[in-house]
C-alpha cells in the first residue's frame, strides 16, 4: 500500500506540532513541512527585538530541530522539512504550488498564520515598519537603530493601540532608554479606547503606566498618510521625519486557495470541530489560519490554541489516516499577558489577575515553556528571572552603561 504523504504548510506553533503530532501517531506516513524560513518563531518575543531583552537569536529556531525526533528517523521516514513559499494551494487536485515546485498531497494541514491588516491603508513610498516576523522585526530595529543615531529624540508613530502596538511602544521605549536615547513616541488608534476588553482599572493603569515613560496616545486618531517621512494624522497633525510602525491589525496569511473554502471576515478558514475544511475532509486548517470557535465567538490568536489546534490537527490527520473516529477540538482557555517594557496586565486561569514584574516573569517563563528547543528556552527562563538583564542592546553608535544586571 503507498504510505500516504501529509503536508503541513507552516512551520509555527500550529504547523510544527501538528507535524509532530502526525508524525507520532502514524509513522508510515511520509510527513512534510513547508515554510517560508527554514526555522520556527518565537513570536511573542518579536517586540523584545527592540527592547534587547532578549537575545534576537533565541527568537528563532532551525526546523529541522524543532521537529525533533521525528527528522531523526533511521527509516527514511520522518518529518520533511521543506523550506519554500507556498503560492497557491489547489484542493480539487490535491496540490500544493510553491515558488519552487509543486506537491501533491493526500491530507494537507494549512497552518499559515496571520499577516498585518492595511484595512486599505497604503504608505505612498512603501516605507511602513510591522513587527509581525522576525524578519521584518529586525527590519524595523535596524531602521530604529539609524533613526536614532541621527536624533535621539527622533519621532516615531505607531499605528494601533492593541497589544502588539502598545507592547511594541513599551519595548521601544525601554530599549531606547538602554542606549540612551528617548524618542518621541505617538501611539494612534482609530477606536475610542484602548483593548476594549480590559477593564476601566486595567485601561487607567497601562494609561498611567505610558504617561510615566511619556508615550502618547491618542485614540479616535488614524494616520492619514504616510509619504517621505512625514505622518499626517486625521486630527491634522504633520510628524515630520518620522518612522511608522504599523500594528493596526491582523488577518490570515493571504494565501490564494482554489476550491470551495468558507472565510471570516478577517480570512480565517471556516472548519468543522474536528478541524476539516467542510468542502474538503482531507484538509485540515489550525492555529491563526483557522476560525477557532470557543462556545460562540472565534478564539483570539494566541500560541496556546495555535499549539494545541495543531496537535489535534495532527492528531485528527493520523485518525483519518488509520480509519478511527476523529475528535473535535476544544480550546482551553489558560488567559493572557500583556507585557509592557516595565508593566503587564493580564488574566491567567479564568479570573486570576496579574500584574507588573509578576506578569512579565510569566510571559517570559510561558515563552520558555512553549519555546521550540530546550537551548533557547533557557535564554527566556534567564530573562524571566532577571529581567533587568539587555543582552542585546540597540546600537546607536554610543557606548551606554551597561544594565544588564
Ligand atoms: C507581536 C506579536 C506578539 C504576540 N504576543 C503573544 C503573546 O504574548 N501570547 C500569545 O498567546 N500570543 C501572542 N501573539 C499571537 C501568537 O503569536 C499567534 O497566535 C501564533 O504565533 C500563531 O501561531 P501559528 O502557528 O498559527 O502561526 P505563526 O506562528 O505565525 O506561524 C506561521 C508560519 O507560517 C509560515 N508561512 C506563512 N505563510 C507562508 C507561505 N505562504 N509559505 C510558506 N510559509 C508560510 C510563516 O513563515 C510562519 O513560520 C502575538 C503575535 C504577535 C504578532
Amino acid at each position: 500500500m503507498n504510505e500516504p504523504h501529509v503536508y503541513v504548510t507552516g512551520g509555527g506553533f500550529a504547523g510544527v506540532e501538528a507535524a509532530r503530532a502526525a508524525f507520532r501517531r502514524t509513522p508510515g506516513a511520509r510527513i512534510h513541512l513547508i515554510d517560508r524560513n527554514p526555522y520556527a518563531t518565537m513570536v511573542p518575543a518579536l517586540p523584545d527585538v527592540v527592547s534587547g531583552r532578549v537575545r534576537v537569536d533565541a527568537i528563532a529556531h532551525p526546523l529541522e530541530e524543532a521537529v525533533g525526533s521525528a527528522t531523526r528517523s533511521d527509516a527514511g521516514h520522518g518529518v520533511e522539512v521543506i523550506a519554500d513559499e507556498v503560492e497557491r494551494l489547489d484542493l480539487a487536485s490535491r496540490r500544493i504550488h510553491t515558488r519552487q515546485s509543486s506537491y501533491d498531497y493526500d491530507y494537507l494541514v494549512i497552518a499559515n498564520g496571520s499577516a498585518p491588516a492595511y484595512f486599505g491603508f497604503e504608505a505612498a513610498d512603501g516605507t511602513l515598519h510591522t513587527v509581525h516576523s522576525l524578519e521584518t522585526a529586525r527590519k524595523f530595529r535596524g531602521a530604529v537603530e539609524s533613526h536614532l543615531r541621527a536624533n535621539p529624540s527622533a519621532p516615531i508613530v505607531i499605528v494601533g493601540a492593541g497589544y502588539t502596538g502598545l507592547e511594541v511602544a513599551a519595548c521601544l521605549t525601554t530599549g531606547a532608554a538602554n542606549a540612551d536615547a528617548r524618542p518621541d513616541i505617538t501611539v494612534v488608534d482609530v477606536a475610542d479606547s484602548i483593548l476594549g476588553f480590559l477593564t476601566d482599572g486595567e485601561r487607567r493603569r497601562i494609561r498611567s503606566y505610558f504617561d510615566s515613560i511619556d508615550v502618547e496616545i491618542r485614540t479616535g486618531t488614524a494616520l492619514e498618510s504616510y509619504y517621505g517621512g512625514t505622518a499626517v494624522l486625521s486630527d491634522g497633525t504633520r510628524i515630520a521625519d518620522s518612522l511608522v510602525c504599523w500594528a493596526a491589525g491582523m488577518r490570515a496569511q493571504p494565501l490564494p486557495i482554489d476550491g470551495e473554502v468558507e472565510r471570516t471576515r478577517d480570512g480565517r478558514l471556516r472548519t468543522t470541530a474536528a478541524l476539516q475544511l467542510p468542502q474538503h475532509p482531507e484538509v485540515f486548517a489550525a492555529g491563526d489560519a483557522a476560525a477557532l470557535w470557543k462556545g460562540d465567538t472565534t478564539a483570539r490568536r494566541a500560541v496556546n490554541f495555535s499549539y494545541y489546534s495543531g496537535r489535534r490537527a495532527g492528531a485528527n490527520v493520523a485518525a483519518a489516516i488509520a480509519g478511527r473516529p476523529l475528535r473535535d477540538f476544544r480550546p482551553v482557555d489558560l488567559g493572557w499577558i500583556i507585557p509592557l517594557g516595565e508593566e503587564s496586565v493580564g488574566r491567567v486561569f479564568g479570573a486570576f489577575r496579574v500584574g507588573g514584574s509578576m506578569g512579565l516573569r510569566m510571559h517570559y517563563l510561558m515563552c520558555g515553556f512553549r519555546h521550540f528547543a530546550g537551548a533557547r528556552a533557557g535564554e527566556f527562563y534567564r530573562t524571566a528571572l532577571r529581567l533587568s538583564r539587555r543582552p542585546d542592546p540597540l546600537d546607536l553608535g554610543r557606548t551606554p552603561e551597561r544594565k544588564d544586571g
